[in-house]
Protein backbone atom coordinates (compact mmCIF):
# COMPACT_ATOMS: atom_id res chain seq x y z
CA UNK A 1 0.00 0.00 0.00
CA UNK A 2 1.44 3.06 -1.45
CA UNK A 3 0.10 6.52 1.07
CA UNK A 4 0.13 9.32 -1.73
CA UNK A 5 1.00 13.03 -1.52
CA UNK A 6 -3.15 13.85 -1.90
CA UNK A 7 -3.21 11.50 0.49
CA UNK A 8 -4.88 9.03 -1.47
CA UNK A 9 -4.20 4.95 -0.69
CA UNK A 10 -3.80 2.74 -3.87
CA UNK A 11 -6.60 -0.06 -3.54
CA UNK A 12 -5.49 -2.85 -1.30
CA UNK A 13 -6.44 -5.41 -3.53
CA UNK A 14 -3.30 -3.50 -5.91
CA UNK A 15 -0.39 -5.36 -3.85
CA UNK A 16 2.66 -5.26 -5.21
CA UNK A 17 2.73 -8.95 -4.84
CA UNK A 18 0.18 -8.87 -7.90
CA UNK A 19 1.55 -6.43 -9.84
CA UNK A 20 4.79 -8.52 -9.64
CA UNK A 21 3.18 -11.39 -10.58
CA UNK A 22 1.57 -9.48 -13.55
CA UNK A 23 4.24 -8.08 -14.92
CA UNK A 24 6.40 -11.61 -14.85
CA UNK A 25 4.30 -12.60 -17.55
CA UNK A 26 5.57 -10.38 -20.35
CA UNK A 27 8.96 -11.61 -21.78
CA UNK A 28 11.43 -8.86 -21.46
CA UNK A 29 15.28 -10.86 -22.11
CA UNK A 30 16.91 -7.39 -22.65
CA UNK A 31 15.95 -6.03 -19.22
CA UNK A 32 14.63 -3.16 -20.62
CA UNK A 33 11.57 -1.48 -18.84
CA UNK A 34 9.20 0.88 -18.53
CA UNK A 35 7.50 2.22 -15.62
CA UNK A 36 4.19 2.07 -14.94
CA UNK A 37 2.84 5.19 -12.74
CA UNK A 38 -0.45 5.23 -10.71
CA UNK A 39 -1.90 8.55 -12.83
CA UNK A 40 -3.71 9.79 -9.91
CA UNK A 41 -0.11 10.53 -8.03
CA UNK A 42 2.47 10.06 -10.22
CA UNK A 43 3.71 7.53 -7.86
CA UNK A 44 5.52 4.09 -9.75
CA UNK A 45 3.47 1.29 -9.45
CA UNK A 46 6.04 -1.78 -11.59
CA UNK A 47 9.03 -1.59 -14.02
CA UNK A 48 6.69 -3.67 -17.01
CA UNK A 49 9.45 -5.81 -19.45
CA UNK A 50 10.14 -4.29 -22.67
CA UNK A 51 9.49 -7.38 -25.10
CA UNK A 52 12.53 -7.49 -28.12
CA UNK A 53 11.92 -8.92 -31.83
CA UNK A 54 13.25 -11.99 -30.39
CA UNK A 55 10.75 -12.29 -27.22
CA UNK A 56 7.89 -11.21 -29.91
CA UNK A 57 9.15 -14.43 -32.13
CA UNK A 58 9.19 -16.45 -29.09
CA UNK A 59 5.54 -15.59 -27.68
CA UNK A 60 4.08 -16.31 -31.49
CA UNK A 61 5.74 -19.71 -31.07
CA UNK A 62 4.46 -20.75 -27.84
CA UNK A 63 1.10 -19.61 -28.74
CA UNK A 64 1.33 -21.52 -32.16
CA UNK A 65 2.14 -24.73 -30.33
CA UNK A 66 -0.77 -24.01 -28.06
CA UNK A 67 -3.13 -23.49 -30.76
CA UNK A 68 -2.61 -26.59 -32.59
CA UNK A 69 -4.02 -28.38 -29.26
CA UNK A 70 -6.66 -25.88 -28.62
CA UNK A 71 -8.11 -26.00 -32.44
CA UNK A 72 -8.22 -29.80 -31.94
CA UNK A 73 -10.15 -29.79 -28.62
CA UNK A 74 -13.85 -30.11 -28.96
CA UNK A 75 -15.83 -26.67 -29.42
CA UNK A 76 -18.00 -27.61 -26.37
CA UNK A 77 -14.95 -27.78 -24.00
CA UNK A 78 -13.08 -24.62 -25.47
CA UNK A 79 -16.72 -22.78 -24.49
CA UNK A 80 -16.83 -24.39 -21.22
CA UNK A 81 -13.39 -22.38 -20.15
CA UNK A 82 -15.49 -19.07 -20.93
CA UNK A 83 -19.16 -20.37 -19.02
CA UNK A 84 -16.12 -20.72 -15.97
CA UNK A 85 -14.54 -17.55 -16.78
CA UNK A 86 -17.91 -15.28 -16.69
CA UNK A 87 -18.39 -16.42 -13.06
CA UNK A 88 -14.66 -15.49 -12.02
CA UNK A 89 -14.36 -12.24 -14.57
CA UNK A 90 -17.75 -11.47 -12.10
CA UNK A 91 -16.45 -12.44 -9.27
CA UNK A 92 -13.70 -10.30 -9.56
CA UNK A 93 -14.74 -7.18 -11.09
CA UNK A 94 -14.02 -4.59 -8.12
CA UNK A 95 -10.24 -6.04 -8.25
CA UNK A 96 -10.19 -5.69 -12.05
CA UNK A 97 -12.02 -1.94 -11.65
CA UNK A 98 -8.92 -1.23 -8.86
CA UNK A 99 -6.61 -2.00 -11.53
CA UNK A 100 -7.95 -0.09 -14.12
CA UNK A 101 -8.29 2.68 -11.96
CA UNK A 102 -4.58 3.18 -10.98
CA UNK A 103 -2.96 3.00 -14.54
CA UNK A 104 -6.05 5.05 -16.17
CA UNK A 105 -7.11 7.48 -13.70
CA UNK A 106 -10.71 7.43 -14.99
CA UNK A 107 -13.72 7.33 -12.27
CA UNK A 108 -14.85 4.31 -10.63
CA UNK A 109 -18.03 4.32 -12.20
CA UNK A 110 -16.59 4.16 -15.40
CA UNK A 111 -13.68 1.23 -14.39
CA UNK A 112 -16.57 -0.97 -13.06
CA UNK A 113 -18.55 -0.34 -16.47
CA UNK A 114 -15.76 -1.59 -17.94
CA UNK A 115 -15.24 -4.66 -16.28
CA UNK A 116 -18.77 -6.11 -17.36
CA UNK A 117 -18.09 -5.94 -21.31
CA UNK A 118 -15.95 -9.19 -21.39
CA UNK A 119 -18.32 -10.53 -19.29
CA UNK A 120 -21.61 -9.32 -21.72
CA UNK A 121 -19.01 -10.59 -25.24
CA UNK A 122 -18.67 -13.81 -23.42
CA UNK A 123 -22.42 -14.44 -22.77
CA UNK A 124 -23.01 -13.22 -26.11
CA UNK A 125 -20.87 -15.78 -28.00
CA UNK A 126 -21.48 -18.32 -25.78
CA UNK A 127 -24.91 -18.59 -26.78
CA UNK A 128 -23.90 -18.11 -30.39
CA UNK A 129 -20.17 -19.70 -31.06
CA UNK A 130 -21.46 -23.16 -31.89
CA UNK A 131 -24.24 -22.14 -34.45
CA UNK A 132 -21.48 -20.02 -35.89
CA UNK A 133 -18.51 -21.96 -36.28
CA UNK A 134 -20.45 -25.25 -37.22
CA UNK A 135 -19.95 -26.93 -41.10
CA UNK A 136 -23.02 -25.47 -42.90
CA UNK A 137 -24.33 -27.65 -45.91
CA UNK A 138 -24.80 -25.32 -49.22
CA UNK A 139 -26.38 -26.69 -52.40
CA UNK A 140 -23.63 -27.47 -55.21
CA UNK A 141 -23.71 -26.57 -58.51
CA UNK A 142 -25.57 -29.77 -59.72
CA UNK A 143 -28.47 -30.80 -57.55
CA UNK A 144 -28.88 -34.34 -55.27
CA UNK A 145 -25.05 -35.04 -57.56
CA UNK A 146 -22.98 -32.10 -55.77
CA UNK A 147 -22.79 -30.58 -52.24
CA UNK A 148 -20.63 -27.87 -51.41
CA UNK A 149 -20.06 -27.36 -47.24
CA UNK A 150 -18.69 -23.79 -45.70
CA UNK A 151 -16.31 -24.76 -42.81
CA UNK A 152 -14.97 -22.35 -40.37
CA UNK A 153 -11.61 -23.00 -39.61
CA UNK A 154 -9.49 -21.07 -36.79
CA UNK A 155 -6.90 -18.31 -38.49
CA UNK A 156 -3.91 -19.70 -36.15
CA UNK A 157 -2.69 -16.62 -33.98
CA UNK A 158 -4.33 -13.28 -33.94
CA UNK A 159 -2.23 -9.94 -32.91
CA UNK A 160 -4.10 -7.69 -30.84
CA UNK A 161 -2.73 -4.38 -30.43
CA UNK A 162 -4.71 -2.14 -27.96
CA UNK A 163 -5.02 1.39 -26.65
CA UNK A 164 -5.34 2.58 -22.86
CA UNK A 165 -8.48 4.19 -22.82
CA UNK A 166 -10.85 0.49 -22.50
CA UNK A 167 -7.63 -1.41 -21.66
CA UNK A 168 -9.59 -4.25 -20.19
CA UNK A 169 -12.39 -4.30 -22.83
CA UNK A 170 -10.44 -3.92 -25.70
CA UNK A 171 -7.51 -6.11 -24.63
CA UNK A 172 -9.93 -8.88 -23.55
CA UNK A 173 -13.63 -8.70 -25.31
CA UNK A 174 -11.49 -8.43 -28.61
CA UNK A 175 -9.51 -12.02 -27.76
CA UNK A 176 -12.85 -13.67 -26.66
CA UNK A 177 -14.67 -14.66 -29.87
CA UNK A 178 -10.52 -15.33 -31.53
CA UNK A 179 -10.23 -18.16 -28.77
CA UNK A 180 -13.60 -19.55 -28.77
CA UNK A 181 -13.08 -19.87 -32.32
CA UNK A 182 -9.76 -21.58 -32.07
CA UNK A 183 -7.21 -19.74 -32.52
CA UNK A 184 -4.28 -17.74 -30.03
CA UNK A 185 -3.93 -14.43 -29.43
CA UNK A 186 -0.91 -12.19 -28.64
CA UNK A 187 -1.87 -9.00 -27.47
CA UNK A 188 -0.18 -5.81 -27.41
CA UNK A 189 -1.43 -3.19 -24.62
CA UNK A 190 -0.61 0.32 -23.97
CA UNK A 191 2.99 0.21 -21.67
CA UNK A 192 0.73 2.48 -19.86
CA UNK A 193 -2.24 0.35 -19.29
CA UNK A 194 -1.15 -3.08 -19.19
CA UNK A 195 -1.96 -4.57 -15.96
CA UNK A 196 -6.06 -5.23 -16.30
CA UNK A 197 -5.11 -6.92 -19.46
CA UNK A 198 -2.89 -9.04 -17.62
CA UNK A 199 -5.51 -9.94 -15.08
CA UNK A 200 -7.76 -10.67 -17.30
CA UNK A 201 -5.05 -13.59 -18.77
CA UNK A 202 -4.44 -14.56 -15.20
CA UNK A 203 -8.25 -15.31 -14.91
CA UNK A 204 -9.05 -16.90 -17.99
CA UNK A 205 -6.35 -19.34 -17.26
CA UNK A 206 -7.87 -19.85 -13.75
CA UNK A 207 -11.15 -20.48 -15.81
CA UNK A 208 -8.89 -23.85 -17.33
CA UNK A 209 -7.43 -21.63 -20.63
CA UNK A 210 -4.35 -23.72 -21.27
CA UNK A 211 -1.30 -21.62 -20.27
CA UNK A 212 0.38 -20.06 -23.43
CA UNK A 213 -2.79 -19.75 -25.46
CA UNK A 214 -2.87 -16.44 -25.01
CA UNK A 215 0.46 -14.18 -24.53
CA UNK A 216 1.22 -10.58 -23.61
CA UNK A 217 3.93 -8.48 -25.13
CA UNK A 218 4.89 -4.90 -24.21
CA UNK A 219 6.89 -1.98 -25.93
CA UNK A 220 6.03 1.40 -27.70
CA UNK A 221 4.25 0.45 -30.32
CA UNK A 222 6.59 1.23 -33.44
CA UNK A 223 9.11 -1.32 -31.55
CA UNK A 224 6.75 -3.81 -31.01
CA UNK A 225 4.13 -3.64 -33.55
CA UNK A 226 6.13 -4.69 -37.26
CA UNK A 227 7.49 -8.17 -35.78
CA UNK A 228 3.89 -8.50 -33.83
CA UNK A 229 2.40 -7.73 -37.12
CA UNK A 230 4.83 -9.90 -39.92
CA UNK A 231 4.19 -13.00 -37.50
CA UNK A 232 0.03 -12.52 -36.99
CA UNK A 233 -2.41 -14.70 -39.37
CA UNK A 234 -4.48 -11.97 -38.27
CA UNK A 235 -4.47 -8.40 -36.80
CA UNK A 236 -7.15 -6.93 -34.69
CA UNK A 237 -6.39 -3.26 -33.75
CA UNK A 238 -8.05 -0.38 -31.36
CA UNK A 239 -6.55 3.10 -31.85
CA UNK A 240 -5.92 6.12 -33.18
CA UNK A 241 -6.79 6.95 -37.12
CA UNK A 242 -2.85 7.82 -37.96
CA UNK A 243 -1.63 4.26 -36.59
CA UNK A 244 -4.93 2.41 -38.36
CA UNK A 245 -3.37 3.35 -41.29
CA UNK A 246 0.24 2.01 -40.52
CA UNK A 247 -1.01 -1.28 -39.08
CA UNK A 248 -3.50 -1.63 -41.96
CA UNK A 249 -0.70 -1.37 -44.59
CA UNK A 250 1.61 -3.34 -43.37
CA UNK A 251 -1.26 -6.27 -43.01
CA UNK A 252 -2.06 -5.72 -46.36
CA UNK A 253 1.40 -6.32 -47.66
CA UNK A 254 1.38 -9.46 -45.81
CA UNK A 255 -1.49 -10.23 -47.36
CA UNK A 256 -3.38 -10.97 -44.08
CA UNK A 257 -6.98 -9.63 -42.77
CA UNK A 258 -6.87 -6.85 -40.29
CA UNK A 259 -10.23 -4.92 -38.28
CA UNK A 260 -9.21 -1.13 -37.33
CA UNK A 261 -11.44 0.62 -34.86
CA UNK A 262 -10.37 3.38 -34.51
CA UNK A 263 -11.01 7.13 -33.65
CA UNK A 264 -14.07 10.00 -33.76
CA UNK A 265 -15.42 13.24 -34.52
CA UNK A 266 -19.10 12.40 -32.86
CA UNK A 267 -21.89 14.42 -33.25
CA UNK A 268 -24.86 14.84 -31.24
CA UNK A 269 -27.84 16.37 -32.74
CA UNK A 270 -31.22 17.71 -30.88
CA UNK A 271 -34.53 17.85 -32.53
CA UNK A 272 -36.84 21.04 -31.28
CA UNK A 273 -39.01 18.16 -29.69
CA UNK A 274 -36.30 16.45 -27.63
CA UNK A 275 -36.79 16.17 -24.14
CA UNK A 276 -34.19 18.72 -22.93
CA UNK A 277 -33.56 17.58 -19.24
CA UNK A 278 -32.39 14.01 -21.08
CA UNK A 279 -31.09 15.25 -23.43
CA UNK A 280 -29.10 17.47 -21.31
CA UNK A 281 -27.85 14.59 -18.90
CA UNK A 282 -26.93 12.74 -22.02
CA UNK A 283 -24.63 14.99 -23.15
CA UNK A 284 -22.98 15.30 -19.78
CA UNK A 285 -21.99 11.45 -19.86
CA UNK A 286 -21.21 11.95 -24.03
CA UNK A 287 -18.76 14.70 -23.31
CA UNK A 288 -17.26 14.10 -20.17
CA UNK A 289 -17.63 10.47 -19.29
CA UNK A 290 -14.16 8.61 -19.27
CA UNK A 291 -12.79 12.19 -19.15
CA UNK A 292 -14.16 12.04 -22.77
CA UNK A 293 -11.55 9.47 -23.69
CA UNK A 294 -14.12 7.03 -25.33
CA UNK A 295 -13.74 6.56 -28.90
CA UNK A 296 -17.90 6.82 -29.27
CA UNK A 297 -18.45 9.83 -27.34
CA UNK A 298 -19.52 13.31 -28.41
CA UNK A 299 -17.05 16.41 -29.24
CA UNK A 300 -20.12 18.54 -31.65
CA UNK A 301 -23.58 19.52 -30.62
CA UNK A 302 -26.17 20.57 -32.87
CA UNK A 303 -29.22 22.27 -31.07
CA UNK A 304 -31.96 24.40 -33.35
CA UNK A 305 -31.79 28.41 -32.67
CA UNK A 306 -34.75 28.04 -31.04
CA UNK A 307 -33.85 25.61 -27.80
CA UNK A 308 -29.93 27.14 -27.92
CA UNK A 309 -29.81 28.50 -24.94
CA UNK A 310 -32.31 26.49 -22.85
CA UNK A 311 -29.60 23.88 -23.79
CA UNK A 312 -26.47 25.73 -22.91
CA UNK A 313 -27.70 27.09 -19.80
CA UNK A 314 -28.52 23.71 -18.85
CA UNK A 315 -25.86 22.40 -20.16
CA UNK A 316 -23.08 24.96 -18.85
CA UNK A 317 -24.82 24.53 -14.93
CA UNK A 318 -24.39 20.64 -15.25
CA UNK A 319 -20.78 20.87 -16.25
CA UNK A 320 -19.59 23.43 -13.18
CA UNK A 321 -21.09 21.32 -10.81
CA UNK A 322 -19.34 17.79 -11.55
CA UNK A 323 -17.80 16.63 -8.62
CA UNK A 324 -13.98 15.86 -10.34
CA UNK A 325 -11.46 14.33 -8.37
CA UNK A 326 -8.90 11.32 -7.93
CA UNK A 327 -10.94 9.36 -5.47
CA UNK A 328 -11.11 5.18 -5.46
CA UNK A 329 -14.68 5.20 -4.62
CA UNK A 330 -17.99 5.49 -6.05
CA UNK A 331 -17.81 9.39 -5.55
CA UNK A 332 -16.39 11.83 -8.45
CA UNK A 333 -18.71 11.62 -11.55
CA UNK A 334 -15.21 12.53 -13.73
CA UNK A 335 -11.45 11.37 -13.25
CA UNK A 336 -8.14 12.10 -14.41
CA UNK A 337 -6.70 11.99 -18.52
CA UNK A 338 -4.67 9.36 -18.48
CA UNK A 339 -1.33 10.90 -18.48
CA UNK A 340 0.49 14.65 -18.45
CA UNK A 341 1.24 14.10 -22.45
CA UNK A 342 -2.01 13.60 -22.92
CA UNK A 343 -3.64 16.31 -20.75
CA UNK A 344 -0.97 19.33 -22.44
CA UNK A 345 -2.75 17.50 -25.89
CA UNK A 346 -6.28 18.42 -24.92
CA UNK A 347 -4.81 22.04 -23.36
CA UNK A 348 -3.56 22.36 -26.65
CA UNK A 349 -6.70 22.08 -28.20
CA UNK A 350 -8.42 24.33 -26.19
CA UNK A 351 -5.89 26.91 -26.13
CA UNK A 352 -5.58 26.65 -30.31
CA UNK A 353 -8.84 27.17 -30.25
CA UNK A 354 -9.07 29.97 -27.67
CA UNK A 355 -6.41 31.84 -29.81
CA UNK A 356 -8.68 31.49 -32.71
CA UNK A 357 -11.49 32.94 -31.61
CA UNK A 358 -13.73 30.67 -29.30
CA UNK A 359 -15.39 31.41 -26.71
CA UNK A 360 -14.81 29.42 -23.38
CA UNK A 361 -17.96 29.00 -21.59
CA UNK A 362 -17.05 26.43 -18.85
CA UNK A 363 -13.47 24.76 -17.96
CA UNK A 364 -10.19 25.34 -19.66
CA UNK A 365 -7.46 24.48 -17.74
CA UNK A 366 -5.65 22.13 -16.40
CA UNK A 367 -6.30 21.38 -12.50
CA UNK A 368 -2.83 20.79 -10.79
CA UNK A 369 -4.09 20.83 -7.76
CA UNK A 370 -6.05 17.47 -8.29
CA UNK A 371 -3.92 15.56 -10.25
CA UNK A 372 -0.94 15.79 -12.39
CA UNK A 373 -2.90 15.15 -15.36
CA UNK A 374 -6.83 16.66 -14.23
CA UNK A 375 -8.36 19.05 -16.55
CA UNK A 376 -11.77 20.84 -16.66
CA UNK A 377 -15.10 19.65 -17.98
CA UNK A 378 -14.77 22.05 -20.93
CA UNK A 379 -17.33 23.31 -23.12
CA UNK A 380 -16.84 25.99 -26.45
CA UNK A 381 -19.10 28.15 -28.14
CA UNK A 382 -17.54 29.54 -31.73
CA UNK A 383 -15.75 26.86 -33.11
CA UNK A 384 -14.52 26.38 -36.38
CA UNK A 385 -12.82 24.30 -39.03
CA UNK A 386 -9.79 26.36 -39.07
CA UNK A 387 -9.32 25.41 -35.42
CA UNK A 388 -7.83 21.91 -34.57
CA UNK A 389 -10.54 20.51 -32.33
CA UNK A 390 -13.12 21.51 -35.23
CA UNK A 391 -11.63 18.93 -37.50
CA UNK A 392 -9.78 16.41 -35.41
CA UNK A 393 -10.41 14.10 -32.44
CA UNK A 394 -9.51 15.97 -29.04
CA UNK A 395 -10.23 13.07 -27.07
CA UNK A 396 -10.71 14.62 -23.98
CA UNK A 397 -13.29 16.23 -21.87
CA UNK A 398 -14.17 18.97 -24.19
CA UNK A 399 -16.99 19.52 -26.22
CA UNK A 400 -18.29 22.32 -29.10
CA UNK A 401 -22.03 23.55 -29.23
CA UNK A 402 -23.76 24.80 -32.60
CA UNK A 403 -26.66 26.34 -34.10
CA UNK A 404 -28.49 24.79 -36.60
CA UNK A 405 -31.45 26.47 -38.51
CA UNK A 406 -32.60 23.17 -40.28
CA UNK A 407 -32.67 19.60 -40.14
CA UNK A 408 -30.92 19.60 -43.00
CA UNK A 409 -28.62 21.91 -41.77
CA UNK A 410 -27.96 19.83 -38.92
CA UNK A 411 -27.16 16.38 -41.35
CA UNK A 412 -24.98 18.45 -43.43
CA UNK A 413 -22.78 19.58 -40.11
CA UNK A 414 -22.49 16.03 -38.82
CA UNK A 415 -21.62 14.91 -41.74
CA UNK A 416 -18.90 17.41 -42.27
CA UNK A 417 -16.42 15.48 -41.06
CA UNK A 418 -13.76 12.40 -41.84
CA UNK A 419 -14.84 10.45 -39.36
CA UNK A 420 -17.87 8.52 -39.21
CA UNK A 421 -17.69 6.24 -35.82
CA UNK A 422 -20.70 7.34 -33.62
CA UNK A 423 -23.62 9.87 -33.74
CA UNK A 424 -26.64 10.24 -31.28
CA UNK A 425 -29.49 12.23 -32.13
CA UNK A 426 -32.65 12.99 -29.42
CA UNK A 427 -36.04 13.81 -30.08
CA UNK A 428 -39.74 12.65 -28.94
CA UNK A 429 -40.61 11.67 -32.28
CA UNK A 430 -38.75 8.26 -32.71
CA UNK A 431 -39.83 7.27 -35.84
CA UNK A 432 -38.71 10.74 -36.89
CA UNK A 433 -35.23 11.10 -34.82
CA UNK A 434 -34.74 7.65 -36.77
CA UNK A 435 -34.94 9.10 -39.87
CA UNK A 436 -32.97 12.05 -38.91
CA UNK A 437 -29.76 9.41 -38.17
CA UNK A 438 -30.17 7.45 -41.39
CA UNK A 439 -28.91 10.09 -42.80
CA UNK A 440 -25.51 10.57 -40.66
CA UNK A 441 -22.99 9.18 -42.29
CA UNK A 442 -22.24 6.53 -39.03
CA UNK A 443 -21.09 3.01 -38.31
CA UNK A 444 -23.43 3.47 -34.74
CA UNK A 445 -26.51 5.85 -34.62
CA UNK A 446 -28.07 5.98 -31.01
CA UNK A 447 -31.45 7.93 -30.80
CA UNK A 448 -32.12 8.81 -27.17
CA UNK A 449 -28.76 7.63 -25.99
CA UNK A 450 -25.38 8.86 -26.49
CA UNK A 451 -23.79 5.22 -27.22
CA UNK A 452 -24.02 3.08 -24.76
CA UNK A 453 -27.00 1.33 -26.37
CA UNK A 454 -25.39 0.40 -29.47
CA UNK A 455 -22.29 -0.51 -27.83
CA UNK A 456 -23.89 -3.52 -25.69
CA UNK A 457 -25.91 -4.40 -27.91
CA UNK A 458 -23.11 -6.85 -28.70
CA UNK A 459 -25.29 -8.97 -31.34
CA UNK A 460 -25.56 -6.50 -33.65
CA UNK A 461 -21.47 -5.70 -35.68
CA UNK A 462 -19.97 -2.39 -34.22
CA UNK A 463 -17.60 -0.52 -36.50
CA UNK A 464 -16.66 2.59 -38.04
CA UNK A 465 -17.41 4.25 -41.14
CA UNK A 466 -14.63 6.64 -43.30
CA UNK A 467 -11.80 6.97 -41.44
CA UNK A 468 -13.00 5.56 -38.46
CA UNK A 469 -12.46 2.14 -39.63
CA UNK A 470 -12.16 -1.40 -41.42
CA UNK A 471 -14.71 -3.98 -40.22
CA UNK A 472 -16.19 -4.58 -36.92
CA UNK A 473 -16.19 -6.13 -33.62
CA UNK A 474 -19.84 -7.70 -31.93
CA UNK A 475 -22.51 -9.66 -34.33
CA UNK A 476 -21.72 -12.51 -36.49
CA UNK A 477 -18.54 -11.07 -38.17
CA UNK A 478 -16.84 -9.78 -34.46
CA UNK A 479 -16.08 -14.39 -34.15
CA UNK A 480 -15.92 -15.16 -38.37
CA UNK A 481 -13.62 -12.42 -39.00
CA UNK A 482 -11.50 -14.51 -36.60
CA UNK A 483 -11.96 -17.84 -38.79
CA UNK A 484 -11.47 -18.99 -42.70
CA UNK A 485 -14.06 -20.46 -44.86
CA UNK A 486 -13.04 -23.19 -46.45
CA UNK A 487 -15.11 -24.70 -49.35
CA UNK A 488 -15.15 -28.85 -49.21
CA UNK A 489 -16.93 -29.90 -52.58
CA UNK A 490 -18.04 -33.33 -53.16
CA UNK A 491 -19.24 -34.55 -57.00
CA UNK A 492 -21.04 -37.90 -56.23
CA UNK A 493 -21.16 -38.81 -59.91
CA UNK A 494 -18.88 -37.32 -63.00
CA UNK A 495 -21.65 -34.98 -64.89
CA UNK A 496 -19.62 -31.98 -66.07
CA UNK A 497 -19.36 -32.23 -69.88
CA UNK A 498 -20.54 -33.82 -72.83
CA UNK A 499 -21.64 -37.61 -73.14
CA UNK A 500 -19.89 -39.98 -74.96
CA UNK A 501 -21.05 -39.51 -78.13
CA UNK A 502 -22.90 -36.14 -77.76
CA UNK A 503 -21.66 -32.82 -79.42
CA UNK A 504 -20.58 -29.94 -77.53
CA UNK A 505 -23.44 -28.22 -79.29
CA UNK A 506 -25.99 -30.29 -77.63
CA UNK A 507 -24.70 -30.40 -74.64
CA UNK A 508 -24.18 -26.94 -74.57
CA UNK A 509 -27.90 -26.58 -75.23
CA UNK A 510 -28.70 -29.04 -72.34
CA UNK A 511 -26.84 -26.76 -70.12
CA UNK A 512 -28.38 -23.17 -71.00
CA UNK A 513 -32.07 -24.96 -70.28
CA UNK A 514 -30.87 -26.27 -67.37
CA UNK A 515 -29.64 -22.99 -65.79
CA UNK A 516 -33.26 -21.57 -67.42
CA UNK A 517 -35.38 -24.13 -65.36
CA UNK A 518 -33.16 -24.21 -62.11
CA UNK A 519 -33.51 -20.33 -62.17
CA UNK A 520 -37.16 -21.08 -62.91
CA UNK A 521 -37.97 -23.81 -60.26
CA UNK A 522 -35.66 -21.88 -57.44
CA UNK A 523 -33.18 -24.55 -57.28
CA UNK A 524 -30.23 -22.73 -57.95
P1 LIG B 1 -2.73 4.94 -30.62
O1 LIG B 1 -3.08 4.67 -32.02
O2 LIG B 1 -1.68 5.92 -30.30
O3 LIG B 1 -2.29 3.59 -29.89
C1 LIG B 1 -3.11 2.43 -29.87
C2 LIG B 1 -2.21 1.22 -29.69
O4 LIG B 1 -1.38 1.11 -30.83
C3 LIG B 1 -1.27 1.30 -28.48
O5 LIG B 1 -1.12 0.02 -27.92
C4 LIG B 1 0.02 1.76 -29.11
O6 LIG B 1 1.16 1.39 -28.38
C5 LIG B 1 -0.03 1.04 -30.44
N1 LIG B 1 0.79 1.64 -31.50
C6 LIG B 1 1.14 2.93 -31.68
N2 LIG B 1 1.90 3.06 -32.79
C7 LIG B 1 2.02 1.82 -33.32
C8 LIG B 1 2.67 1.29 -34.46
N3 LIG B 1 3.37 2.07 -35.30
N4 LIG B 1 2.59 -0.03 -34.71
C9 LIG B 1 1.89 -0.83 -33.89
N5 LIG B 1 1.25 -0.40 -32.78
C10 LIG B 1 1.31 0.91 -32.51
O7 LIG B 1 -4.10 5.31 -29.90
P2 LIG B 1 -4.31 5.72 -28.38
O8 LIG B 1 -3.95 7.14 -28.20
O9 LIG B 1 -3.68 4.71 -27.49
O10 LIG B 1 -5.87 5.50 -28.22
C11 LIG B 1 -6.78 6.50 -28.44
C12 LIG B 1 -7.38 6.36 -29.82
O11 LIG B 1 -8.04 5.09 -29.93
C13 LIG B 1 -8.45 7.39 -30.09
O12 LIG B 1 -8.30 7.85 -31.41
C14 LIG B 1 -9.75 6.61 -29.95
O13 LIG B 1 -10.83 7.17 -30.65
C15 LIG B 1 -9.34 5.28 -30.48
N6 LIG B 1 -10.23 4.22 -30.01
C16 LIG B 1 -11.10 3.65 -30.91
C17 LIG B 1 -11.99 2.68 -30.48
C18 LIG B 1 -12.98 2.05 -31.44
O14 LIG B 1 -13.56 1.03 -31.11
N7 LIG B 1 -13.19 2.62 -32.62
C19 LIG B 1 -12.00 2.26 -29.14
C20 LIG B 1 -11.08 2.84 -28.26
C21 LIG B 1 -10.20 3.83 -28.71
Amino acid sequence: MTLTPLGLTRPASTTDALVQRLVARVPGSTGATWTLTEVYTGDAVVELPQSSPGDIEQAFAVARAAQRKWAATPLKDRLAVFKRAHAIFVDNARTVADLIQVESGKNRRMAIEETCDPPMVMSHYLKRAAKLLAPTRRGGPVPLLTTSTEIRQPKGVVGIIAPWNFPFATGISDAVPALMAGNAVVLKPDNKTALSPLYGVQLLEEAGLPAGLFQVVCGEGPDVGPTLIDNADYVMFTGSTATGRVIGERAGRNLIGCCLELGGKNPMIVLEDADMTEAVQGAVFGAFGNTGQICMHIERIYLPESRYDEFKNAFVAKAEALDVRASYDFGPDMGSLVSVDHMHRVKSHVDDAVAKGATVLCGGKPRPDLGPAFFEPTILEGVTKDMRCGVTETFGPVVALHKYGTVDEAVALANDTDYGLNASVWGGDVDAACAVASRVESGNLNINDILATAYASKGTPSGGLKSSGVGARHGDQGLLKYTDAINMAVLKKQVMGPRRGQTYEKYVEGMLSALKMMRRFRIR
